[in-house]
């Protein structure tokens, strides 16, 4: 059996979500699993280049990873939120969909200079919403240099793009 042929077998795919034509990659059958999403995060945390000060986490599935994470790696967790949702001052950064934009933000202050930040989600499709956090954890002062997903969709592009962006990118399932 390949290497995290077991992870694999733990997702699963939903015809015509949300939209008809879409086959979604549901991760909520691995969460389930205990052994599957601990292995996850083992791993995850073994795949992880060098010391990093903080994990940041897209919402909402990335916030799951983040925060497992955050332990065994000895960091804190930064949240990345749909704008609006954030109490103190934020900055934001907007990121296209396939019609329209969509804006995702942080806590100005939620990052010093130079620390190293770990993004992380649950899956990187076109890689849209990655860039997008990358663009907006520099503009905050962060150092990113890594990504981490459960699942890539490597036809999509995503994680090409994001290694464009100076970024190593790994993840468990693609
Ligand atoms: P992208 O911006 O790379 O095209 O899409 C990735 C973002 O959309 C991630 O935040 C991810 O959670 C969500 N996403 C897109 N497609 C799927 C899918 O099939 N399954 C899951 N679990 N998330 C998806």
């Amino acid at each position: 059996m390949a290497e995290n042929d077991d992870l694999k077998a733990l997702i699963r795919t939903i015809l015509d979500f949300p939209k008809p034509g879409i086959q979604f990659r549901d991760i909520t059958t691995l969460l389930l699993d205990a052994q599957g999403f601990a292995s996850a995060i083992a791993r995850m945390a073994a795949a992880t280049r060098g010391p990093v000060d903080l994990v940041a986490g897209i919402e909402a599935r990335g916030f799951i990873f983040a925060a497992a994470l955050a332990a065994p790696l000895n960091a804190g967790v930064l949240l990345i939120r749909k704008d609006g949702k954030l109490p103190g001052a934020t900055i934001a950064e907007d990121y296209a969909l396939e019609y329209g934009t969509d804006r995702i933000a942080v806590h100005e202050d939620a990052l010093a200079p130079g620390q190293r930040v770990l993004l992380v989600d649950d899956l990187i499709a076109t890689g849209g919403t990655a860039r997008a956090a990358v663009r907006l954890l520099r503009k905050a002062g962060g150092l990113v240099e890594q990504a981490q997903f459960l699942v890539d969709l490597p036809d999509l592009g995503g994680a090409d793009a994001l290694r464009a962006d100076g970024l190593a990118v790994d993840s468990l399932i693609g």
